[in-house]
């Protein structure tokens, strides 16, 4: 459990600080965020996530952030709580404005908190859903807290025992799930869909794709259903295979692509703390 969260400036104690209820990211989801894995009170890939916070905030018009001062935010939190495993989440929104206003002139806001994370399994059950991301729309690509479609697609995994779905673009490509990129195996090679099939940059997908390889391939939504393996990158899964797709069991995942990266991945993590 958090103790101390970062607002604004300084450390405060969680449960009695405070953003106001006229908060821009609050009504209308004007704000940027990342969730970043922090092991024995140390942030993996920090300068990373830094960097990809300050390219969503451009991407939506929010004032630039002192990363220095993000960077301090999360040392502090990570200091004030200490716990073997955790997310510090870090958010930053448009700040102070009166309901139906423009953004506030009193700032952005900014909180880091260190939020409680379990170890995930090496396999998962996902299912595909009928919604789209929209590579074209102004959010392609911007880790924005405007997460609903996110939310809604989630909650359809959860209703059929499965912890992701998968999302397809609106031109019928593979994109993304609602918080992790994807990786599929055709005839023994490895593919991600590209940046501009509307997903997100991820790190980890970067990452693996730095350390393992693999192609970045523009796929049919339905090559799901011929993929040999398929696994699932985010900063909370690393990598994370799939044992179920829908009512398709994917018998024997990890396959020995999908182990080839999370053991390389594994190493290499453990390796470089800010990679
Ligand atoms: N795609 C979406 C929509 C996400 O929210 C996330 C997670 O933050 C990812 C992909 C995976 O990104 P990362 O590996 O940086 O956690």
């Amino acid at each position: 459990m958090t103790l101390a969260i970062w607002l604004d400036g300084s450390l405060r104690a969680a449960d009695s600080a405070q953003v106001s209820v006229f908060d821009h990211g609050l009504t209308v989801g004007d704000g940027v965020f990342e969730t970043v894995k922090a092991v024995d009170g140390r942030a993996f890939a920090l300068t990373r996530h830094l960097h990809r916070l300050a390219g969503s905030a451009r991407g939506l018009g929010l004032p630039e952030p002192d990363l220095d001062e993000v960077r301090r935010a999360c040392e502090a939190v990570l200091h004030a709580n200490p716990a073997p495993l955790g997310r510090l989440r870090i958010t930053y929104t448009g700040g102070v404005s009166p309901l139906g206003s423009d953004r506030g002139t009193a700032g952005p806001t900014l909180v880091v908190a260190l939020v409680d994370t379990d170890r995930r399994p090496d396999t998962t059950a996902v299912v595909t859903v009928p919604w789209t991301r929209n590579e074209r729309g102004a959010l392609a690509g911007l880790k924005t807290t405007s997460y609903g479609e996110n939310v809604v697609a989630l909650a359809r995994a959860r209703e059929h025992g499965a912890s992701e779905a998968l999302f397809g673009n609106t031109v019928g490509r593979l994109c993304e799930g609602t918080g992790s990129n994807v990786f599929v195996v055709l005839d023994g090679e490895l593919h991600t869909p590209p940046l501009a099939s509307g997903c997100l940059a991820g790190i980890t997908r970067q990452l693996v794709l730095d350390w393992v390889g693999a192609k970045e391939t523009d796929l049919p939504f339905d090559v799901l259903e011929r993929a040999e393996e398929i696994f699932l990158t985010s900063t909370t899964r690393d990598v994370q295979a799939v044992h179920r797709l829908d009512d398709r069991p994917l018998p024997g995942a990890p396959g020995p692509v999908t182990a080839e990266a999370m053991r390389v991945f594994a190493e290499r993590a453990a390796d470089d703390l800010d990679p």
